[in-house]
């Protein structure tokens, strides 16, 4: 039984004077998300380039408990890799108990399906003034184990299906023989916070887990066409949003209907440049959110060419309305290698949900692949009314925290 995690990062470590901040938004995120399961009694401690994660009391965890911070640990953007670990007092008498007692369990677990385990011990000392170097240590274990274990176990340096860590440091040693990944990046909060457009479709989603990846916090903004869309679109976006949410402290989701703007698009201007303006309508809406709520980007799920909207020359049409940076971590990605992402982060169920998406609204049978920007900005130039239909879209959006 374990009564503590220990947290590694990689890419924080590298900061400099700023790396302190990285390692107390880390460890404030894995709290957050810890909070959201229900999991309140725990302690981080940061410790020499390490998070320490403990129960109050020094209490032992449960079953159930470790499996549920496993989980937290694995959406904490920011960790490279985390181990339940047993610490002991580093005395070589006691370590070595300690250690084969715990190698001993892990063993045993998986001899009850295979006849032979195939093992290795890494160890690593911080105190170099320890009395054994960690060859020594290795060594010391493998003869140990083997004493109990005979035949049944081998040892083996490159492809072991066992790894046993042992880390000595000053006051105490580390033992652990399980190591899981984390989800790598940087924790969400070290850098500005950004708005993504979220449809219900696969890629958006993908594209929001990406950014929080490198360190942003993202609020989302649908857009629906009621009564065009029914209201089972928004329902099943606020799904996705939850989803999306246990990757960060929760950002909200801003539900806009611009059915009115597309019914003045469909009455005034050409059908094949429907698709372009609408996004460049979208775009406009999402550009006073950002400048509204302080948010520094607009995050789409866009890719080079996936579809017509998505030519070089439309993507710039629809660019071409805002001064906002605009983040597109999927642009030269292909459908099938964010299917996977999808499916990795759990979005992917939900996200194939048939639904019906407003840009596809009065959707014209071919849509221009090429808007030229005169010709766009001429349409635009046909519809009455427009500013007021966008400061009415705008004045009428929903918001939706605690999804
Ligand atoms: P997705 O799978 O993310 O819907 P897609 O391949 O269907 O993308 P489009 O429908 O052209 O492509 O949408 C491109 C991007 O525009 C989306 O990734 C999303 O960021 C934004 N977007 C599209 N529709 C909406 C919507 N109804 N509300 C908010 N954003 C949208
Ligand atoms: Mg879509």
């Amino acid at each position: 039984m374990y009564k503590c995690f220990v947290c590694r990062y990689h890419e924080i470590a590298t900061k400099g004077h700023n790396r302190s901040m990285f390692e107390n938004k880390l460890i404030n995120n894995i709290r957050t998300l810890a909070e959201y399961d229900g999991i309140k009694d725990i302690t981080l401690q940061r410790i020499r380039g390490r998070i320490f994660l403990r129960k109050l009391k020094n209490a032992e965890f449960t079953e159930t408990e470790l499996e549920q911070i496993k989980d937290v640990l694995s959406r904490s953007f920011g960790l490279e890799s985390f181990s339940p670990v047993a610490e002991c007092d580093p005395e070589p008498e006691k370590l070595f108990a300690a250690a084969v007692a715990n190698a001993k369990t892990a063993i045993e677990k998986r001899l009850e399906t295979a006849s032979v385990v195939r093992f290795r011990t890494r160890a690593r000392r911080s105190n170099k003034a320890y009395p054994l170097i960690s060859q020594q240590i290795e060594i010391e274990m493998a003869s140990r184990l083997h004493d109990i274990f005979g035949d049944r176990i081998k040892i083996d340096l490159d492809d072991p299906e066992l790894t046993i860590g042992i880390e000595v440091r000053e006051q105490m040693a580390l033992i652990f023989h399980e190591t899981f990944r984390g989800p790598g990046g940087l924790p969400v909060g070290t850098n500005s916070d950004v708005l993504a457009l979220l449809s219900g479709g696969i890629d958006s989603p993908v594209a929001c887990h990406m950014t929080m990846k490198r360190g942003c916090h993202v609020d989302f903004l649908t857009f629906h066409s009621f009564p065009y869309t029914p209201p089972e679109s928004v329902e099943k976006v606020k799904r996705i949003a939850s989803k999306l949410n246990r990757f960060q402290r929760k950002g909200r989701l801003f539900v806009c209907n611009i059915s009115e703007i597309q019914k003045l698009i469909r009455d005034n201007c050409n059908p094949k440049y429907r698709t372009v303006l609408y996004r460049r309508m979208m775009m406009r809406i999402a550009t006073t959110l950002c400048h509204f709520h302080k948010l520094h980007a607009i995050v789409t799920g866009e890719s080079i060419g996936q579809v017509a909207s998505q030519t070089i020359i439309n993507l710039s049409v629809i660019n071409d309305v805002t001064t906002m940076l605009m983040i597109r971590p999927l642009a030269g990605m292909d459908k099938l290698e964010s299917i996977d992402r999808a499916m990795k982060i759990g979005t992917f169920e939900l996200s194939i949900e048939p639904q019906p998406d407003s840009c596809t609204v009065f959707a014209p049978p071919s849509p221009a692949v090429a808007a030229k920007y005169q010709l766009v900005e001429e349409e635009e130039k046909k519809i009455p009314g427009m500013e007021e239909a966008l400061e009415h879209a705008f004045q009428t959006i929903e918001k939706f925290e605690n999804l």
